[in-house]
């Protein structure tokens, strides 16, 4: 007799569906199969009738309409898990990376056409319930998921990242293009495990995988050190938003910085 699987739930709101292509290029799901049944994956096949009981949730996308309000409260209530997958799930992605109201946002893109949903400010899943695990990245790397996987299948519960891109660019051994050639590398603030992949090909990171928690993202030590490099404060907190809109601290961190200056 096999044991109970565990039963897995995929699901999407706004986003671009890259999470679930990065989990669908893994082989190692195919590992999964005696001890887990998927039995929702809206990249695959989208039942939006109903939303079947899970142990694990996996949320993709930010919420952006109002119909989307409903589906991550109905997958709340029929989860016993729910994880927020990447960065629009987590951080509510690029797409809301703006200082616009909805109306004018809407007009620029829609005009006057007529769409089937109610749109609503793109926010993070957990602007409306509650998510007991984050996947960050946009998207998250495999090991992410098969570590978050593996450590629920086996009944424990994964461990938060809580260091920064800079460490694992400094044990790369790369070149800092912040201090060397003065780029806006976010990599001070931003949460590792990417293994500073932008900064090994010369690029600043841009923070996709969101500030690091623990109220330790120094926002301020950092604009600080891009203001001495030339840096205005539209420029750096334009910049820090791009992956962090949600966040806070980070207007008040920066606007610190340059109120400090002008007294
Ligand atoms: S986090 Fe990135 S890869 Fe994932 S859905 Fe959003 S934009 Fe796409
Ligand atoms: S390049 Fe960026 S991530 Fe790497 S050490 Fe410099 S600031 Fe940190
Ligand atoms: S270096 Fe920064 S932008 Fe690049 S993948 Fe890592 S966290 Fe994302």
């Amino acid at each position: 007799m096999s044991e109970k699987k565990i039963r897995i739930g995929f699901y999407a709101l706004t986003s671009c569906y890259g999470c679930q292509l990065q989990f669908a290029m893994m082989d190692e799901i195919l590992q999964l199969i005696p001890n887990a049944e998927i039995v929702c994956w809206y990249m695959l096949e989208r039942d939006s009738k109903e939303v079947e009981p899970v142990d694990i949730a996996f949320i993709e996308g930010s919420v952006s309409t109002e119909e989307e309000v409903e589906l991550v409260k109905e997958v709340r209530e029929k989860s016993k898990i729910v994880v927020a997958v990447g960065a629009c799930a987590t951080q509510g992605g690029v797409q809301s990376w703006t200082d616009k109201p909805l109306d004018e946002l809407w007009k620029t893109v829609y005009g006057d056409g007529k769409v089937k949903f109610q749109p609503r400010m793109a926010k993070p899943v957990e602007e409306y319930i509650k998510v007991d695990y984050r996947l960050y990245g946009c998207p998250p790397e495999k090991r992410d998921f098969l570590y978050a996987i593996g450590t629920f299948l086996v009944g424990s519960w994964p461990e938060d990242i809580d260091y920064p891109v800079c460490l694992e660019c400094r044990l790369r051994g790369n070149t800092c293009v912040l201090i060397e050639r003065g780029e806006p590398c976010l990599g001070p603030i931003t949460r590792a495990g990417c293994d500073a992949r932008c900064p090994a090909f010369n690029v600043a990171c841009i923070g996709c995988r969101g500030a690091i928690g623990y109220d330790v993202a120094w926002f301020d030590s950092l604009a600080k050190t891009f203001k001495e490099k030339g840096y205005t404060k539209e420029e750096i907190i334009e910049r820090m938003k791009i992956f962090n809109a949600h966040n806070p601290k980070l207007e008040e961190m920066v606007n610190k910085i340059f109120q400090e200056v002008k007294e």
